[in-house]
């Protein structure tokens, strides 16, 4: 079992190789064939499973196949296609890095943003392009307040972590990202929730975001 059995694209493939990453985890191996196949996943993963790669693979993989879209020059708003909302500063910019090498010479950009931190290095960032963006739930409802980010073309959307976004109090933000995307045109969106635990809150919010989801406990 290796990535190259895995049809995830030629410059996927090599920077796959380039992480030295030979074999897929439990999780990848479990997680990517179902993404790949559109469906919306929620997935029982722990830190260190290999989980970044279970769900930047896939996002990669189908923003690389699907026509990227023209960055609008000189527009204020960006528009990414895929959207990773993580927890914490320290783990979105962990998952940004790793964004970044599995999509190096793609074409795709990866941008972070966290709150904490100055708005206006990450607009600038943001004002460069971005197809995948890397956010904790607080500074994006406040890019998109500010309405310097559009969730209306996000095609693919991870929760990395979900039940710890849940702990520090994020169901409210997380809830007013994910409306914003139930705009026209409907059923457009793949979702992927992984989840260390599945507590009802978990279980809920699985059944309010996703669509005929795959359960996975690895
Ligand atoms: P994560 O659970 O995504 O934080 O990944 C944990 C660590 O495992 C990171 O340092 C990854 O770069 C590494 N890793 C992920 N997938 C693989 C793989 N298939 N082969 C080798 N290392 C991997």
């Amino acid at each position: 079992n290796t990535f190259a059995e895995i049809d995830l694209g030629d410059a996927l493939n090599l920077n796959i190789r380039r992480c030295k990453y030979v074999k897929p985890t439990p999780v990848q191996r479990y997680t990517i064939p179902i993404s790949l196949a559109g469906r919306d996943l929620m997935a029982c993963a722990q830190t260190g499973s290999g989980k970044t790669a279970a769900f930047c693979f896939p996002i990669i993989s189908g923003i690389m196949q699907g026509h990227l879209p023209q960055r609008p020059r000189g527009s204020r708003t960006v528009f990414p296609l895929a959207l990773i909302l993580s927890p914490t500063r320290e783990l979105s910019v962990q998952i940004h890095e790793e964004a970044k090498k599995f999509a190096y010479q793609t074409g795709v950009r990866a941008v972070v943003v966290y709150g904490g931190a100055p708005i206006n290095q990450q607009l600038r960032e943001l004002e460069r392009g971005v197809e995948i963006l890397v956010a904790t739930p607080g500074r994006l409802v406040d890019l998109l307040e500010r309405a310097k980010v559009s969730l209306q073309m996000i095609r693919y959307l991870a929760l990395d972590e979900a039940d710890r976004m849940l702990d520090m109090g994020f169901e409210p933000q997380i809830r007013k990202i994910v409306e914003q995307m139930d705009m026209p045109p409907p059923g457009e969106r793949q979702t992927m929730l992984f989840s260390a635990t599945f507590p009802r809150e978990i279980q809920r919010m699985a059944s309010d975001f996703l669509s005929n989801y795959i359960f996975l406990t690895v």
